[in-house]
């Protein structure tokens, strides 16, 4: 069976919610653990069934964002998830219930019970209408940033398309593209200033009125994060701030010798070669094969899932007219399919989407047969290491891809990954200043974003851009405004994918059994005890870091990237 005969049919909502409500009165009602235990496979199977039709009317959409049957589709089900959320609160509250919650314990683990304790923690139906008002402020920031027409090279073009001019090998082209792009966000300030207050004001009285002091703590349950918390996260970036701030402005130093630069502007560092950034070496299909023989070489499991991705054609990688932007990963639940979506576009980005978007696709296919679907994928920071890992692992057949790119593409690799991180932590810090002092007024909060800059970016310069200067990055991070806290996630798995990186130079064979036994574990386990499961260390421990930090910077330090 291929994926275009994965059948779609509208869920019926109504007659969903009757059947899932008669059986969490069964649930409730059920005599013993054993009678419970065979209901919650029940409710997730039939969570399961309405989640494949809401999955698969998203990813027809997004293929072919014209086909007007599944435009209407994916708004059916932009409109009834909130409904299904719905259910499972009401889920969520019976199984704390439970009287048997003991056995059932032993039989799922902890973690579905530390889910549901945090999902409770982040609603009472009280909270739903300023809930949808949160959400429509992220709309319109979306709506916002795509209304972009930025008038380049005799075109009009939106952010994305700057990309590439921002990039360019003339200096006068990027210094323009840059001052043009960020031009639109300084054109709009008092916009984004105002939808942006309004969103940290609206997430402060949501908070307030769950009982909480600030957002803080609520935005971390609401990343469902069970087992550490912001002073965890400031004891990480004071690691961050010691261990790799340094390492960074040091590679910052080899860019600017590289591009032979006297003097290195905000402008100049999208560039990272005068030679171009490596690319693939071939058309998408050539690159699916590379990807085919390299996941058969891997190991067995990983031949496996490629092969079932392949046949079942659950890869839909190429740009083509009315297809959405971007790249996912998705999960047919009921057709046990991982589904992997992007737009190839000739730049190191599609190999990316072979390794990355595949580990990702990997660790859920590994976890496919956990019988509660909150089991399937884990909390977001361990699902990133899934895909960031699964870069490094890829390693070895790199020289398939990129021929006589193969070395500077690695030491590229590397060293965007470690230069990413302490960005990631002006991010989060700058969050937690935001929803730890929510009537700071937007000028405030621009000061102190350029503040945290200067800490964790310090060879950062903006030139004669004002706007920049005054603290205006940050309205291009697209995550501070649509999702709270979530950017540091993507650093503690980049920290956890150096590990990664450091164990397969010492033991390929052991390492890839730890990678193995954590993306089997899916989302059955919280973030540190996903981390005990791969005998990775804990990145809030202090000295952690400088520890993982070594290795790389010992590898980084040989390359000669003059010849790059
Ligand atoms: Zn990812």
């Amino acid at each position: 069976m291929k994926f275009k005969d994965y059948k779609y049919e509208r869920p019926n909502m109504e007659v969903f919610e009757t059947e899932y409500k008669a059986l969490l009165e069964e649930f409730k009602t059920a005599k013993d653990a054993k009678e419970q235990n065979h209901l919650l496979t029940k409710l997730s199977e039939l969570r399961n069934s309405v989640e494949t039709m809401f999955a698969l009317a998203n990813a027809r959409y997004t293929i072919d964002t014209r086909d007007e049957f599944y435009l209407v589709e994916n708004e059916f089900t932009d409109e009834n998830m909130p409904r299904l959320q719905g259910m499972l609160v009401e889920f969520y509250k019976e199984l704390l219930a439970s009287p048997y919650r003991k056995e059932l314990e032993e039989d799922w683990g902890g973690q579905i019970f530390a889910i549901a304790e945090t999902e409770l923690k982040t609603f009472k139906p009280e909270i739903l209408e300023l809930l949808q008002q949160e959400n429509k402020l992220v709309s319109e920031y979306k709506s916002l940033r795509a209304s972009a027409e930025i008038e380049m090279d005799g075109k009009i073009l939106n952010l994305a398309q700057m990309v590439p001019y921002r990039q360019s090998k003339d200096r006068e082209v990027r210094k323009e593209a840059s001052a043009k792009m960020f031009g639109f966000f300084a054109e709009n300030e008092a916009k984004f200033d105002d939808l942006y207050d309004r969103m940290v004001k609206i997430r402060h009285k949501i908070a307030l009125e769950l009982g909480y002091e600030n957002y803080v703590e609520l935005g971390y349950y609401r990343m469902t994060r069970t087992d550490y918390n912001a002073s965890d996260v400031a004891g990480y970036r004071k690691q961050v701030a010691e261990t790799l701030v340094p390492m960074s402005v040091e590679l910052k130093k080899r860019q600017q010798k590289r591009l032979g630069l006297a003097e290195f502007k905000y402008y100049d560092e999208p560039i990272n070669f005068v030679s171009g950034n490596p690319t693939p070496k071939g058309t998408p299909e050539f690159l699916v094969d590379c990807a085919k023989t390299m996941y058969s070489e891997m190991s067995m499991e990983t031949k496996e899932f490629f092969d079932f991705m392949t046949e079942r054609e659950l890869m839909d990688l190429e740009s083509k007219a009315g297809k959405a932007g971007g790249g996912y990963c998705t999960f047919f639940a009921d057709y046990k399919s991982p589904f992997i979506f992007s737009n190839f576009n000739g730049t190191s980005g599609d190999v990316d989407v072979l390794t990355h978007e595949a580990g990702h696709a990997f660790q859920v296919f590994q976890s496919r047969n956990y019988a509660l679907s909150e089991y399937v994928w884990p909390t977001l920071e361990a699902c990133e290491i899934h895909s960031m890992s699964m870069e490094f692992f890829a390693w070895p057949w790199m020289d398939k891809f990129f021929k006589e790119d193969e070395a500077k593409y690695k030491f590229e690799h590397l060293e965007s990954a470690l230069n990413f991180i302490p960005y990631g932590v002006t991010v989060d810090e700058f969050q937690h200043f935001v929803y730890e002092n929510p009537e700071a007024s937007p000028k405030e909060r621009r000061a102190k974003w350029r503040e945290i800059e200067k800490k964790y970016l310090p060879y950062r310069d903006y030139a004669d851009n004002d706007f920049l200067e005054n603290g205006g990055f940050w309205f291009m991070q697209g995550h501070i405004f649509s999702r709270p806290f979530y950017y540091i996630d993507y650093t503690l798995a980049q920290v956890c994918a150096f590990e990664f990186w450091n164990k397969q130079q010492e033991n390929r064979e052991e390492a890839w059994e730890d990678y193995l036994r954590l993306c089997r574990a899916g989302g059955s386990k919280s973030f540190l005890d996903l981390l005990k499961v791969a005998n990775l260390h804990n990145p809030f421990k202090d000295g952690t870091i400088a520890e993982i930090a070594k290795p790389i910077k010992a590898y980084l330090d040989v390359v000669d990237d003059s010849k790059f």
